[in-house]
């Protein structure tokens, strides 16, 4: 960033790096965890059709409450639960929607942070947490995972005890490691904390077998809320859609920091046509699924560390130097991300024809430079 010095910005804000992944234009995109396909013509021919009727009217403002829109998800969200055996019974107030689960965790954030207030997370973790935490003025603490990225009940109930803090951020599965945690690690966290517990489910549709949500944890706890996204597997994070889930009365008070019609007329639209296609969207999850654990299966056979996955990426270690692994990959056209954890990087799980190439290169750059692993044991 240039001189801000010059201006009268908060102080709390003077030093602070923006959010961003480099943005290259290159074949094999596989860094910043979107879903690797495209929308599918029947979707988008439904989406087309849909938001035809609606330009004449865009001279209103949108609906407020974006109804139809808590509808669907409710519909989704029971329905996904009952199949994955752990029914919920959501109602259309225990749903908050914004453009994106960013600005849903803003909100939160926004309600329940603020100056004077403090909010903890565990690292490595999603680092949009931190800057939305101090974008309210909170200050933010962190606590270290296992040396595996696991986490668990005991040492999370330590932590939250300790710091005694106005908001926990607990991300499952865990960006940018993959890891997964059990819900007793909510458990304890919630049990040990008097402030809000946040459960950022973002990758949770790629977790296989699929694993119980915290949704299923609401029922007696009013200070929980559980995030969601259109972005990951429902492909649609060029739509800018994310959800939360939580009590009603944890919901009503979001209404008091948005700003007045966040939603576009056409994001719900689009939004609940997308909804209604789910089965449609869904079905590349498994595609990916397949692509994640062939990434995980490849990359250790050929001497990384591989962690286990339950997202669209893959957290690999044991790289002498992750900058230039990433350099030889996009010498190939090849996109990853170094996410400043020393000797790992990430890749997202393509198509199978990026899979395909990701792999082909990382063969072909170790036999040129075995030397990029950091141990060949
Ligand atoms: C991608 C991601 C999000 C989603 O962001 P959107 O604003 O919904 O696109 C939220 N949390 C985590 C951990 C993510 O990785």
């Amino acid at each position: 960033m240039g001189n801000i010095e010059s201006l009268p910005v908060r102080s709390d804000l003077v030093g602070l790096k923006p959010y961003g992944a480099p943005h290259l234009d290159v074949p094999v995109q596989l860094n910043v965890n979107e879903n690797a396909y495209p929308i599918p013509d029947v979707v988008v021919e439904s989406m087309r059709s849909a938001v035809d009727g609606h330009f004449a009217g865009l001279n209103r403002y949108p609906d407020r409450e974006f109804e139809e829109l808590r509808a669907h998800l409710v519909t989704y969200l029971n329905g996904v639960n009952d199949r994955a055996g752990a029914p919920v019974d959501l109602s259309p107030e225990m749903i908050w929607a914004a453009n994106g689960s960013n600005e849903v965790l803003s909100h939160i954030v926004q309600a329940f942070g603020g100056p004077g207030r403090t909010v903890l997370g565990f690292t490595p973790s999603y680092s949009m947490h931190p800057l939305i935490a101090t974008g309210t003025g909170a200050e933010w603490r962190t606590s270290e995972r296992n040396e595996d990225f696991t986490l668990d009940a005991d040492a999370v109930a330590e932590e939250v005890a300790r710091v005694d803090p106005d908001i926990v951020f607990l991300c499952t599965p865990n960006n940018p490691t993959g890891t997964s945690i059990g819900l007793d690690v909510i458990e304890a966290a919630y049990d040990t904390c008097s402030g809000i517990v946040i459960v950022d489910e973002a990758y949770a549709e790629f977790s296989r077998p699929a694993k119980p949500s915290a949704m299923t944890l609401l029922d007696g706890r009013p200070r929980l809320v559980v995030s969601r996204t259109m972005s990951k597997a429902f492909a649609c994070a060029g739509l800018r859609l994310g959800y939360a889930i939580a009590a009603p009365e944890l919901i009503d008070v979001l209404r008091l920091v948005r700003l007045p019609y966040h939603l576009s007329e056409i994001t719900q639209v689009l939004a609940c046509t997308a909804l209604e296609h789910a089965d449609v969207l869904l079905d590349n999850v498994d595609r990916l699924i397949d692509s994640r654990d062939l990434i995980s299966a490849h990359l250790s056979e050929v001497g990384f560390t591989v962690y286990l996955s339950d997202s669209n990426f893959v957290l690999f270690g044991n790289i002498s130097s992750p900058q230039d692994l990433w350099q030889e990959l996009l010498d190939r056209g090849i996109l990853i991300r170094d996410i400043g954890i020393a000797h790992h990087a990430r890749v997202n799980a393509g198509t199978e024809a990026e899979t395909a190439a990701f792999l082909t290169a990382i063969d072909e750059i170790l036999a040129a430079r075995p030397e990029l692993l950091l141990s060949s044991s």
